[in-house]
């Protein structure tokens, strides 16, 4: 189950939930689209009540916005949302991965270097989904096995905007980490070398959040039924 999708036990709701931030993250939904409820029902054949959970979450999660005349739409996260989101993931994941150094198993070593298996055969075909949504699940996956619970709950909240910011500011087409820098955290974590993990993925979150051009003004472009509409057709579940 891709980590977007788990907040709610509605298989249909998770799946709007999940096409939306796909859609935003490939960059065929801009930030500023609105979302309108009918459309959506229509395209996901499901009951506007579904079509709202969904939206609700997405609101909680920080992907859209509910204004009472314009309905929702996709956030337009500001410059200062990005480097306070960027700041903060920070702080939680060089906590996270000083914490895992000293309690990692050698299973929690083969999960993470499996994982960057995946990611690393995801490149190599060229699998753009593939590679944007194992981006994200190698951070949850380091914040999973380190056992902090709360960390892991505000950590996917923060990916979930950093991938809306990385979507709206980035300046190449794709938004992926890349497995060798990932691969360089889980040295240090195996060496048991916490403060070589910490450098390593404050590295990490610098040349993400470098790689975006965080002084420009993003252009908010719409047109919700074609980027979903695509985005189910290429990808029918
Ligand atoms: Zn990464």
């Amino acid at each position: 189950m891709p980590w977007l999708s788990q907040s709610s036990t509605n298989e249909v709701i998770n799946r709007i939930c999940d096409k939306i931030w796909l859609a935003v993250v490939q960059r065929t939904l801009r930030p500023g689209a609105r979302l309108k409820e009918e459309e959506l029902t229509e395209i996901f054949a499901t009951t506007r009540a579904r079509v709202r959970q969904a939206l609700l979450i997405l609101e909680q999660d920080g992907l859209v916005t509910i204004t009472p005349n314009r309905g929702a739409c996709i956030a337009e996260p500001s410059v200062e949302d990005a480097h306070d989101a960027f700041s903060a993931r920070l702080a939680i994941e060089q906590r996270l991965v000083s914490r895992l150094c000293q309690t990692a198993s050698a299973e929690d070593i083969r999960l993470l270097r499996d994982h960057i298996d995946q990611e690393r055969k995801a490149h190599e075909r060229g699998d753009n989904e593939a590679m944007i949504r194992l981006s994200g699940e190698f951070h949850m996956l380091i914040a999973k096995l380190s056992g902090a619970g709360l960390l892991l709950k505000i950590l996917r909240m923060l990916t979930i905007r950093t991938s809306l910011i990385t979507a709206m500011y980035q300046t190449q087409a794709t938004q992926t980490c890349g497995p060798d820098e990932h691969d360089r955290i889980l040295a240090a974590i195996e060496a048991r070398d916490a403060q070589s993990a910490s450098h390593e993925m404050a590295h990490h979150l610098h040349h993400l959040e470098t790689a975006l051009r965080l002084s420009d003004t993003p252009i908010p472009v719409s047109g919700l039924h074609e980027a979903l509409a695509t985005n189910l057709r290429k990808r029918p579940s």
